[in-house]
């Protein structure tokens, strides 16, 4: 919210924080629902009744319609209108942080890989793909998480130490990042340095982010779920992501209690540029994705408790398409979001999986892994498969190509489909094949090509 005047940030930090509570807390929202929220017993919330009203469209979206001008929202309902500014910020933020993706001309091949990952998320996760960013690397610092969440959407293992900058750590995190910004180019921009970790784990965090913005000029976006453990660490946190504000902090809350001791350790200024990812019981949006150890819960316990089951949402919380790397166990991974399965239950596919020794050969695991897996044309002569994520289906005589979250009308190519769908063939032997049923090899040849760069067929390796 950098736009907001002085005035503004103020009023809006209040709303923000009575949304949250509203939100996260229900036997506030309760007693405000009922009118009888008494806030001068409430002393450790600076909210107002009047603050409700000021709100009500957020809490009540059918007092708008479409065509409820924006200047008549500002006027009734000023906070609401900030709000909604604030919310709408976020979705153009996440469109820009896909575009920031990009090595810019440093590398082709993992860009147009890259690419065809967003085409093919889109298709296979349906609406649920538009708040993936498709970040091109994470870093852990850590092995494990000490955190522990039954729901982890990536199936955290348990903590088993951080890496430290200490006796020579610090070159060795200078040289990665300089070998890594060497591949992904300034897509190191929007990298960040957590994923199954949590990056408050590792007590040297703030220098890992001084560091890493000194090397690319950001300040990476932070998530944690243990704001509160060290209260200074986080602040520094806060303090650094200020001052660039290139990403919004998110605090994972994971109770009431956790909740409320958040809006009381923080102030509205510190809170104004962290989202808070309400994940609490009682929390009015209390959804969570089948996704990692939820999925698993969901699977091999699917008569556990029913209100578990009913807040899973078919989505992954996976957003890296591109290179995880683990400085700790050194392990690169190259992965992209999908749909989470039996198969790849934490909701994105390891297309490879490699280790390193020290900065130069991470350089060089990533080149093979991009050279390996990333050609910008198909290969004629390597057999080829449609994606994992999608099938067939015939109905009412059409030929359909389906995904979890959306379907496609290929009937015009229903012979080609299906031979994709077996696997086995080389796009050379597809095409003699579909000759033979008097198809056009031109067509044929360039309905692969589309194929291939909408992330819809790979090689059947
Ligand atoms: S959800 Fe985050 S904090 Fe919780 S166990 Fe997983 S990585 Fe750790």
């Amino acid at each position: 919210m950098r736009s907001l005047d002085d005035r503004n940030r103020g009023l809006f930090a209040k709303a923000k924080r009575f949304i949250e509570r509203y939100q996260g807390d229900p036997e506030f929202r309760l007693k405000v629902d009922k009118g009888i929220a008494d806030h001068s017993r409430d002393n450790d919330q600076d909210v107002d009744v009047s603050t409700y009203k000021c709100l009500e469209p957020v809490f009540n979206p059918s007092l708008l319609t479409p065509f409820t001008d924006d200047g008549f929202i500002s006027e009734k309902w000023p906070l609401a209108y900030l709000w909604m500014k604030y919310v709408s910020t976020a979705n153009v933020f996440r469109k820009q942080l896909v575009a920031a993706g990009g090595s810019s001309g440093i590398n082709e091949n993992f860009d147009s890989w890259r690419q065809r990952n967003i085409q093919r998320t889109k298709f296979e996760l349906g609406l649920s793909s538009l708040g993936i960013v498709h970040t091109p690397i994470a870093f852990e610092l850590s092995d494990g998480c000490s955190v522990g969440c039954w729901f982890c959407g990536v199936s955290a293992k348990k903590f088993r130490g951080h890496f430290s900058l200490k006796g020579g750590g610090e070159a060795e995190w200078r040289s990665l990042l300089h070998t890594a910004k060497s591949v992904v180019g300034t897509g190191m921009s929007s990298g960040f340095l957590y994923w199954a970790t949590d990056p408050l784990d590792n007590p040297e965090y703030i220098d890992f982010l001084r560091i890493y913005r000194e090397i690319t000029g950001v300040v990476p976006q932070t998530t944690t779920a243990i704001p509160l453990r060290n209260v200074s660490l986080t602040k520094e946190v806060l303090s650094l992501a200020s001052i660039n504000r290139d990403f919004p902090t998110r605090f994972s809350v994971l109770s009431n209690s956790q909740l409320k001791q958040i809006h009381n350790t923080f102030t509205d200024e510190e809170l104004l540029g962290v989202e808070l990812v309400l994940q609490n019981s009682g929390a009015s949006q209390e959804f969570k994705s089948a996704a990692g150890k939820a999925f698993s819960d969901a699977v091999s316990a699917p008569s556990h408790s029913k209100k578990r089951q009913q807040n899973l949402q078919a989505a992954t919380i996976a957003c890296v398409t591109g290179f995880l790397v683990n400085i700790v166990t050194k392990t690169v991974q190259l992965i992209s979001p999908c749909q989470p399965s039996v198969k790849w239950k934490d909701g994105f596919v390891i297309h490879a999986e490699m280790g390193y020794k020290n900065h130069t050969d991470l350089g060089q695991v990533m080149l093979d892994i991009v050279a390996k897996h990333m050609p910008i044309t198909i290969n004629p002569a390597v057999p080829i498969r449609l994606d994992q994520g999608l099938s067939c289906v015939e109905e009412n005589g059409k030929f359909y190509l389906v995904s979890r979250n959306a379907r496609a009308d290929f009937t015009q190519a229903r012979r080609l489909i299906q031979l994709l769908s077996e696997g086995g063939h080389t796009p050379v032997e597809i095409v003699q094949k579909l000759r033979s049923t008097e198809e056009n090899a031109f067509k044929v040849i360039g309905l692969i090509d589309s194929l291939w760069h909408r992330g819809f067929i790979g090689y059947a390796l």
